[in-house]
C-alpha cells in the first residue's frame, strides 16, 4: 500500500484510471477535502496507460459530444495548473469518407457538432493530401477537418489529473484492492479492502474493464466485456511531425496519427474478439495481450493501404491491450440503482480518454449536487435492464460493439449480434403478419409491417428507406381506420400499499387522489422540476396503482420510486411486466372493431378518456385503458400474458372488417410527433424543465403536501415567460426525412437542434420537434416572428413553427 488507510473519507472513488482520478480531481475542485482513491495496482496500469490518445470531438449525441469538448479543454489546461504534462497538441483531425453515403453521414454530424460550437470544416481529397502527405486520397469522396481537436499521453493525463488531486487534497492509495461494498439500510457506507475498511458518505465505482465482476459483488448490473484491442507503431519515417493530423478513416476500420517520428496505426475492425472472458488475472499490471497476428491480418493490409508508405517501413510494434465495450456501446455512468450514494463510472468503449475529464466533471457535480449537470440519458446506467448483464448476451455483443463507432451510422440502424432476448409472446404471430422487429431493452419489438411478398429487412439509406410507403400505409390506417400496435415490452410497475396513493402523490406531479377507474398522465420531477419520467398511472384499488413506461426506463423508474419512497412509507413496487401482453387499438374505428368482440361497451359515455375497465374477449379478460398517443380513439388492452393469443386471434379475425392494419413502432412515432405528443429522453429530460416541455398542465399545483418538483417549477413560473420552449415544426418541403438532432435556425442563426422527428403522413411533410429561447420570453408572437430553417447535412429547409400541435390542436379526434 502507497499510504496508511484512513478509517473514514467523505468519498471513496474505487479505481484509479483516467476516469477515478478525474472523478477525485473535480470533487476536490469543488471543495471536497476528504476524497479517497483506491486503486488496486498503480495509478493508469489497467486500461488508461496504453490509449491511443486521441481527443476527438465529434461524437453521437450532444452529451458525449460535451465530455469530449470539456476534456479537450482540461487536458491543454492542466499542465500549467498541475506541473505535470499530457502530452497535449492541438493537430486537429481528419476524418475520411470513402463513399457517398459516408460523406452524408458525415456532414450530418458535422452539423450537429457545429450547434455544439465544435468547428470543422468539409475538405476534398486534395486538402486532406495537404495536410497529411503520405495519406494516399484517390479512393475519398471528402475529408471532414477538426482543426480543434489534438492528441494527449493518456499515462500523463491520469498522472496530472491525480497530481492535481493530490494538490487539493485527495488521498489516491494504490496495491489496495476494494474487496465488497459496505451497505447500511440500502445506503453504501463504505468499503471492505485488502487491508481493511473505509467508512465513506459516497462510493464512486470507476474499476473499468473490472467493472462487470464489481458490479455483481456489489449487486449493480454493469455489463461490459473487455475484447482485444491494437495498434501498431511503424519504424521512424522521414518528415513526420507531430502537427499532422489524426486520419480516423472508417471505411478501413482505422485510424492514424504520428507518434515521435512515426506512425501510429490503431484498428476497429467490424469483427472483434473478446478477451478475458473467463475473468482477469488478480495481477494485471501495466499488461499486454499477445497479438492475434493472423485474425488481424485483414485489416492490417487494408489499413495500411491509406499509408502506402507503411508498406515499406517496418513494424517497430504490434500492442493489444484489453478495453472494456458495453451492449450498446454507450458508457455506464451516474447513480446506481437500488443502493444509495453509491455512483459509478465505467465501459468507455474505447473513448475514455477523450470522455475522462468531462466524465469526471460530471460525476463530480452529480455527486456534489444530488442532480445531473447535463442530459446524459444515453450513457445513464439506469438505462441498464437485468437482461443486458447475462454474460454469453454481452460477451456476443462485443464481437460487434467494438467496431460499431466506424460503421455506417444509418437511420434505424439495428444491432445484429445477440438478438431475441426477450420476445413477446405474440412474436410468431406479428412475425407471420410481416413483422420487421427493432431491439429496445432486450425486446424485439415490431418496427414496421412487410407487404405479402416483401422481405421484412430494413434496406438502410439516408433518404426514405424501404419500410417508408409500409409505414405510409399503416399511418393511414390509423388516421381513417383502425391499426393494432403489439407492445407487450411497455414496462408496468404495480404501487401497492396503505400509503401508496400518498408516496404517488409527493413523487408524481398529478393528484394521485382520484377515484378507482381513473388513468392519469404524469410526471416525476427531480428537484430541479427536469422530468424523469413521463407515464401513466392507473388506480386499479385503493391501495394498488399501475404504473405504464416503455420498457427502456423501467429500471430508472423502479430506482427513481426507491429513492424518493419514505422509508416509513407501507409501499411495495413489484415489475409485473412480464405478467401482461399489450395491444394497442387505435383509430376511429376502433371502438366499433372492439365492440365486435366484446361485450363491454366502448363509446364516449361508457368508457370515457383516461379510464380502464376490465373487459371480456371471448373467454378472456382484459385490463383496457382508453387513451391515445397516436391522435386518434384508442384503447390498450393489457391481456394476462397466457390469455394473449387467443385475443389477438379474435381481435385480427374481426378486424377485416374494420379495415384493421398491423402497425409498428415507426408508424407510432410518426403518428405521435405529428400530433406533438412528448417522447421521453428526446423531447425532455432530467434538465429540461416540466414547464418548458409545455407539459405544466399535469401538475396538481394545490394538493396538500405538494410535489417533488414543485418549488423549481413554482419559481419559474413566478419569473414571467417562459424563456424556453418546445416547438413543433412542419417543413415545408414534402421531401426530406428528418430523423432527429437536425439544427434549427431561426433567423438565419443556429438556435439549437430538433430533438425527435418523424414523417407527418398526414401533414404531408417531415415532423419535429425542438427547443426555442429568448431572453424575453418565447411568446406565440415570438415563435410567429421567426423565420425557420432545419439543416440537414449542408441542406437547409423552410418550416414552420407552431407552439400548438399542427395536427388536430384542440384534440378533438382522441376525444371523440
Ligand atoms: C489500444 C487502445 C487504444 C485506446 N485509444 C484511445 C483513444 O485514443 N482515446 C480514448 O479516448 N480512449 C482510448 N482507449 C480507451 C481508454 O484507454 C479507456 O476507455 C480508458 O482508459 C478507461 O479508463 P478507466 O479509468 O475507465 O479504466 P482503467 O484505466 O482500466 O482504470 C480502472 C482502474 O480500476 C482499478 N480497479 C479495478 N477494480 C478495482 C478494485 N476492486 N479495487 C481497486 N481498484 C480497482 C484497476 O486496477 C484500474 O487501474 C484506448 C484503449 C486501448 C486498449
Amino acid at each position: 500500500m502507497s499510504s496508511p488507510l484512513p478509517s473514514h473519507a467523505r468519498a471513496v472513488v474505487v479505481g484509479g484510471g483516467v476516469i477515478g482520478c478525474s472523478t477525485a480531481y473535480h470533487l476536490a475542485r469543488l471543495g471536497w477535502k476528504d476524497v479517497v482513491v483506491l486503486e488496486r495496482k498503480q495509478v493508469s496500469c489497467g486500461t488508461t496507460w496504453h490509449a491511443a490518445g486521441l481527443i476527438t470531438t465529434l461524437r453521437d449525441t450532444e452529451a458525449q459530444t460535451k465530455l469530449a469538448t470539456y476534456s479537450l479543454k482540461l487536458y491543454q489546461d492542466l499542465e500549467a495548473e498541475t506541473g505535470q504534462a499530457t502530452g497535449f497538441i492541438r493537430c486537429g483531425s481528419v476524418q475520411l469518407a470513402m463513399s457517398a453515403d459516408k460523406a452524408e453521414e458525415m456532414r450530418r454530424g458535422c452539423a450537429m457538432a457545429r450547434t455544439f460550437g465544435v468547428e470543422n470544416h468539409e475538405i476534398t481529397p486534395a486538402e486532406v493530401k495537404a495536410l497529411f502527405p503520405h495519406a494516399y486520397v484517390d479512393d475519398l469522396v471528402a475529408g471532414f477537418h477538426f482543426p480543434n481537436d489534438g492528441r494527449v499521453n493518456p499515462a500523463d493525463v491520469a498522472q496530472a489529473l491525480a497530481k492535481g488531486a493530490r494538490q487539493l487534497g485527495v488521498k489516491i492509495i494504490e496495491n489496495c484492492l476494494m474487496t465488497g461494498l459496505i451497505t447500511e439500510h440500502g445506503r453504501a457506507v463504505g468499503v471492505h479492502t485488502e487491508h481493511g475498511d473505509i467508512r465513506a458518505e459516497v462510493v464512486v465505482l470507476c474499476p473499468g474493464m473490472w467493472g462487470r465482476d464489481l458490479g455483481l459483488m456489489t449487486g449493480i448490473d454493469l455489463p461490459l466485456q473487455a475484447a482485444e484491442h491494437y495498434y501498431l507503431i511503424s519504424e521512424p519515417i522521414a518528415g513526420l511531425h507531430n502537427k499532422l493530423p489524426i486520419l480516423r478513416d472508417p471505411g478501413r476500420a482505422a485510424y492514424a496519427r504520428e507518434e515521435a517520428g512515426k506512425i501510429m496505426l490503431g484498428f476497429f475492425e467490424p469483427v472483434a474478439a473478446p478477451w478475458g472472458v473467463d475473468g482477469i488475472s488478480k495481477d494485471f499490471c501495466f499488461d499486454e495481450i499477445q497479438p492475434d497476428w493472423e485474425r488481424m491480418e485483414p485489416y492490417i493490409e487494408k489499413a495500411m493501404q491509406r499509408l502506402p508508405i507503411l508498406l515499406e517501413t517496418g513494424i517497430r510494434q504490434f500492442f493489444c491491450g484489453p478495453e472494456s465495450f458495453t451492449p450498446d456501446h454507450n458508457y455506464l455512468m451516474g447513480r446506481a440503482p437500488y443502493i444509495d450514494r453509491l455512483f459509478v463510472a465505467c465501459g468507455f468503449n474505447s473513448l475514455g480518454i477523450l470522455s475522462g475529464g468531462g466524465a469526471g466533471h460530471v460525476m463530480a457535480q452529480w455527486i456534489n449536487d444530488g442532480v445531473q449537470p447535463m442530459d446524459i440519458w444515453d450513457v445513464d446506467v439506469r438505462r441498464i435492464q437485468p437482461s443486458h448483464n447475462n454474460k454469453n448476451f454481452v460477451v456476443a455483443r462485443t464481437y460487434e460493439s467494438l467496431g460499431i463507432g466506424y460503421q455506417m451510422h444509418w437511420p434505424n440502424r439495428q444491432w445484429e449480434t445477440a438478438r431475441n432476448v426477450k420476445q413477446s409472446v405474440l412474436h410468431d404471430r406479428v412475425k407471420a403478419a410481416g413483422a420487421c422487429f427493432g431491439e429496445s431493452a432486450g425486446w424485439e419489438r415490431p418496427n414496421w409491417y412487410a407487404r405479402p411478398g416483401q422481405k421484412a429487412e430494413y434496406e438502410y439509406n439516408f433518404e426514405r428507406q424501404n419500410w417508408f410507403d409500409n409505414n405510409a400505409a399503416e399511418h393511414r390506417a390509423v388516421r381513417e381506420a383502425v391499426g393494432v400496435f403489439e407492445q407487450s415490452s411497455f414496462g408496468k410497475i404495480l404501487v401497492q400499499g396503505r400509503d401508496a396513493e400518498k408516496v404517488l402523490n409527493l413523487i408524481a406531479t398529478a393528484d394521485m387522489a382520484v377515484p378507482v377507474g381513473r388513468v392519469v398522465y404524469t410526471h416525476f420531477l427531480n428537484k430541479r422540476g427536469g422530468v424523469e419520467a413521463d407515464i401513466t398511472i392507473s388506480r386499479l384499488a385503493d391501495d394498488k396503482f399501475l404504473i405504464l413506461t416503455p420498457a427502456f426506463t423501467c429500471t430508472h423508474i423502479k430506482a427513481w420510486l426507491h429513492d424518493h419512497t419514505p422509508a416509513d412509507a407501507c409501499c411495495v413496487v413489484t415489475d409485473m411486466s412480464s405478467a401482461w401482453a399489450m395491444l394497442n387499438v387505435q383509430g376511429p374505428r376502433a371502438r366499433h372493431l372492439l365492440s365486435s368482440i366484446s361485450t363491454a361497451k366502448f363509446d364516449n359515455e361508457a368508457f370515457p378518456y383516461a379510464t380502464w375497465q376490465n373487459v371480456e374477449i371471448g373467454f378472456q379478460t382484459a385490463l383496457c385503458m382508453r387513451l391515445s398517443y397516436t391522435g386518434e380513439v384508442g384503447f390498450e388492452l393489457y391481456i394476462p400474458t397466457e390469455m394473449a393469443l387467443p385475443v389477438y386471434d379474435q381481435l385480427i379475425a374481426a378486424g377485416a372488417d374494420f379495415g384493421l392494419a398491423h402497425c409498428g413502432y415507426h408508424t407510432l412515432n410518426t403518428l405521435r410527433v405529428e400530433k406533438a405528443f412528448r417522447e421521453w429522453a428526446h423531447d425532455m429530460g432530467p434538465v429540461d424543465s416540466l414547464l418548458d416541455a409545455g407539459l405544466g398542465f399535469t401538475c396538481a399545483w394545490h394538493k396538500p403536501g405538494g410535489f417533488i418538483g414543485r418549488d423549481a417549477l413554482l419559481a419559474q413560473r413566478d419569473a414571467g415567460p417562459l424563456k424556453r420552449r418546445l416547438v413543433q415544426f412542419l417543413l415545408d418541403d414534402p421531401q426530406p426525412v428528418l430523423v432527429h438532432n437536425e439544427p434549427i435556425l431561426r433567423d438565419g442563426v443556429r438556435i439549437g437542434q430538433t430533438t425527435s422527428a418523424g414523417y407527418g403522413h398526414t401533414l404531408g411533410a417531415s415532423v419535429a420537434m425542438g427547443y426555442l429561447e429568448c431572453a424575453e420570453g418565447v411568446t406565440p408572437e415570438f415563435v410567429a416572428a421567426g423565420s425557420y430553417r432545419i439543416e440537414q447535412a449542408n441542406r437547409v429547409y423552410g418550416a414552420r413553427a407552431s407552439l400548438t400541435p399542427m395536427y388536430d390542436p384542440k384534440h378533438e379526434r382522441a376525444m371523440g
